[in-house]
């Protein structure tokens, strides 16, 4: 199980999606969603709308 690397949260499969797609598609590292908002000063809602919005778009990360 991976693990936030700021908090130490156990990490989500959307999650680590979300962390490649807005830092770094080859990223070995993963950040949770609350960290995420915090970093990129995007409220968790909207982070989960985005994570929808791929998944709908059939992203590869999101499935
Ligand atoms: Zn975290």
């Amino acid at each position: 199980m991976e693990k936030c690397i700021r908090c130490g949260a156990s990490l989500t499969r959307d999650e680590i999606g979300l962390h490649k797609k807005l830092v770094n598609r080859g990223s070995t590292s993963f950040c949770c969603i609350q960290c995420l908002s915090e970093e990129f000063k995007i409220p968790v809602d909207e982070l989960r709308r985005l994570i929808e919005r791929y998944r709908a778009a059939g992203c590869m990360l999101f499935q």
